[in-house]
């Protein structure tokens, strides 16, 4: 019974008003119905109680009758044992004190359940003044203490959720000012403790933020929305370094909507941020130059079309094709190769302006996009310095290298508007170049295209040309000086393409060589040309030397030694007439390796001459090593002789030069009686050229051989001389 009784309220209720107040049963009637238990007790050693109320039963499980005296038990022993101690503590210290206590300990009740409960009481007196009873109250207070403890596990669970949490999380106002931040956060953030960043941060926006922006657009979908999901960041860490930063967070607003403050959660992303900014580089840029890619460079067209649209200027797309890289890289290794390619990029990245872009195509394949082109000549000074700068000679593991690229140019808006098309232009524009020699630029133009289709339908018919016959050898007499006796001839390659005429080397030898056809080409002339020498002793002339020229792919190709020495025995031709004709930029590519093969060819009995000399960038300790027999000084030196006095010292010098290492000299271009008399009077060997006679058929050769040809009038003069 925890209530007045229905009877008990209407008696006090109905009690007449004037009727005289009758306190004890007053008290005796809220002194039965107590839901605790009144009591009084002995200040002794088990708190002998004198008088417990009705309340006792229902708090301790024991009637008041065996609590009473202690008749069953006593009130000490049904207190906890571990707290009896420290109920009589708290008692004697607040009677010591005349003070009343309050205290809160466990009892074991009847049926064995403990129970917490509150006591308060008082001390009491006997007449004599001696402490002798205790007057008091106790209440079942085990619903309120499990509470309590439910309530303070869950805040002990929260907190260690907030104190322990991986993420940061915080509550701050719309201000920028924190309200409260758990470790995580601090430690994000790069804070000794929570505290710390809460003194320090005192205005979010500016102290975190890089991007001040990024705070106000927080707070306004905040205010708008109310939360914000993976809102992402960068932020200042505490020593200054910047870190992204992910949030979801929440507005906790008042009863009239507005934002008290923000609550959320931080993570730090900047791992991810990293690892996504280098798989985006990766897909965007070529691993070897650290370049844009293909797919990048695609993205820097458009950005420069769209922005030359909105200036009204132009963008030039330029095409870079390395000259020879294959040969580098299939002679010399693909390690060679690689540092090649990043010097090239290197050199092409030092020739362009910041806001133009370098991009590696593949292979040896570049493009620029220049940006801000008011004309054709900003366009095309950036070409010329870029050919120049390709142009330096490369010196890599302790050898230099020549190099050179060509260059195709294709223009917004005049040849496209799109990526595709000035690509495709500046390829052609590319191919143009190549085709004109190498190591020059080209600039599209419409007419391009057919001069495309018309190499495509060349490269078609060369492909038929050997097996239809359509083949020539020409050759070219050399001339003794000391003798005047013609003393080899080269053997010079023409094509009789029907339709076309007699289409010189020049115009489809480097289409060979890409097409792979030069292989059967270079052995058939071979054979061809062996076959003619063999013909011409066989006939009784005097014997020369016939020299034909090799192209680097002819070289590099496993069957070459097996392919001369098989020519020379098919035609029965002594070795020593045949005569072997290499390029010098070739043969300084790739020294050890050819010297190795030099050696081959040479051990077979043949003659190697190094052509085209003075063109390439010759090693004097290589050729000195290699087993050469002549050097043919270039035509371009031989041409001004007369009146440029460089070009005079370069060939005196060659031809020393040459002396020195025991070679023989021939002069090539040798077109006039000037250049006769300079090469004769320094000391060159031998001389070719159109003075003595133009390359021409080996019916005409023969006649030259007999000396009855028109031609061979200065031989037949120099002869009887
Ligand atoms: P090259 O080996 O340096 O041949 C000399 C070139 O100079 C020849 O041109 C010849 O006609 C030309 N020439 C000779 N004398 C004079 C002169 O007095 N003045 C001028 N201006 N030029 C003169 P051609 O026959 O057009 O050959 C050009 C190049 O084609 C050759 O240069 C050679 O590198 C290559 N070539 C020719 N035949 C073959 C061949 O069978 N195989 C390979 N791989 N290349 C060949
Ligand atoms: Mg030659
Ligand atoms: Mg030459």
């Amino acid at each position: 019974m925890n209530r007045l009784s229905n009877a008990q309220l209407a008696e006090l209720a109905g009690a007449e008003s004037d009727a005289p107040l009758d306190v004890t049963r007053l008290l005796t009637t809220i002194t039965d119905n107590l839901v605790g238990m009144i009591y009084r007790c002995r200040v002794d050693a088990i708190w002998s109680m004198e008088f417990v109320s009705d309340g006792c039963h229902k708090l301790t499980g024991y009637r008041p009758d065996e609590l009473v005296f202690n008749t069953r038990v006593s009130y000490d022993q049904i207190t906890l044992q571990e707290d009896r101690a420290h109920v009589s503590r708290t008692i004697h210290r607040a009677l010591e004190k005349n003070e009343s206590f309050d205290i809160e300990y466990r009892i074991e009740r009847a049926d064995g359940r403990v129970c917490w409960v509150l006591e308060r009481g008082v001390g009491i007196r006997d007449a004599s003044g001696r402490l002798a009873w205790i007057e008091g109250y106790i209440q079942d207070i085990s619903e309120r203490v499990a509470a309590n403890a439910m309530l303070r596990e869950t805040v002990r669970r929260y907190s260690s959720i907030f104190e322990h949490a991986t993420e940061g999380i915080f509550q701050t106002t719309p201000e920028g000012r924190y309200l409260d931040a758990n470790p995580a956060l601090a430690r994000i953030y790069g804070h000794a403790s929570p505290d710390a960043l809460i003194d320090h941060l005192h205005d979010i926006s500016r102290q975190l933020y890089v991007q001040p922006e990024r705070r106000a657009a927080f707070v306004r979908l905040m205010q708008e929305q109310g939360a914000v999901r993976n809102f992402e960041s960068q932020v200042y860490h505490h020593d200054g370094h910047i870190i992204w930063i992910s949030e979801n967070a929440r507005a906790v607003k008042n009863a009239d909507g507005s934002v008290q403050f923000f609550e959320g959660t931080v993570v730090d992303i900047s791992e991810r941020r990293q690892h996504e900014a280098e798989l985006e580089y990766q897909a965007s840029h070529d691993s070897l130059t650290g370049l844009p890619n293909r797919s990048l460079l695609r993205d820097r067209i458009e950005q420069a079309i769209a922005k030359a649209r909105r200036d009204g200027n132009r963008v030039g797309v330029v095409f870079v094709d390395l000259d020879h890289f294959k040969l580098i890289n299939d002679s010399l290794g693909h390690h060679v190769g690689d540092r090649l390619l990043l010097e090239v990029a290197g050199r092409l990245s030092s020739c362009i302006r910041s806001h133009d872009s370098v991009a590696r195509q593949g292979g040896d394949e570049f493009v620029l996009v220049l940006t801000e082109q008011h004309g054709e000549d900003d366009t095309l000074a950036i070409i010329t310095r870029l050919l120049e700068v390709i142009s330096q000679p490369w010196v890599d593991d302790g050898r230099e290298y020549g190099l050179s690229c060509s260059v195709g140019i294709s223009c917004y808006p005049k040849d496209g508007d799109d990526p595709d098309a000035l690509l495709r232009c500046a390829d052609a524009a590319m191919y143009q170049a190549k085709a004109s020699g190498r190591s020059t630029y080209h600039v599209y133009t419409p007419e391009l295209n057919q001069a495309i289709s018309a190499r495509l339908e060349l490269e078609n018919s060369l492909r038929h040309a050997l097996e239809r016959a359509e083949f020539r050898v020409y050759y070219q007499p050399r001339i003794d000086v000391a003798s005047g006796r013609i003393v080899g001839a080269e053997a010079l390659i023409r094509w009789e393409c029907p339709g076309k005429g007699l289409i010189p080397p020049d115009h489809f030898i480097s289409i060979a060589e890409e097409t792979g056809l030069i292989i059967p080409i270079g052995q058939w002339i071979l054979q061809e040309a062996c076959r003619q020498n063999r013909a011409w002793q066989r006939a009784g002339l005097p014997p020369i030397s016939v020299s034909v020229n090799l192209s680097p792919i002819q070289f590099r190709h496993a069957g070459l030694v097996q392919s001369v020495a098989a020519a020379l025995q098919q035609a029965e031709l002594d070795p020593a007439c045949l005569e072997l004709e290499l390029t010098e930029s070739f043969v300084m590519h790739d020294a050890e390796r050819i010297n190795v093969a030099m050696q081959s060819l040479k051990a077979l009995g043949v003659d190697i001459a190094v052509d085209d000399f003075g063109t390439g960038y010759s090693s004097l300790s290589y050729l000195k090593r290699f087993p050469v027999d002549r050097l043919k000084v270039d035509k371009s030196f031989v041409r001004d002789i007369d009146s440029d006095p460089d070009d005079a010292a370069i060939v005196r010098a060659i031809i020393t030069l040459g002396h020195a290492l025991g070679l023989k000299v021939v002069a090539e271009g040798v077109e006039t009686m000037a250049h006769l008399e300079f090469l004769q009077q320094h000391g060159c060997d031998e001389l070719q050229g159109y003075y003595f006679s133009r390359p021409v058929p080996a019916a005409e050769m023969e006649a030259l051989l007999r000396g009855t040809a028109a031609s061979a009038s200065w031989c037949a003069s120099q002869r009887s001389a």
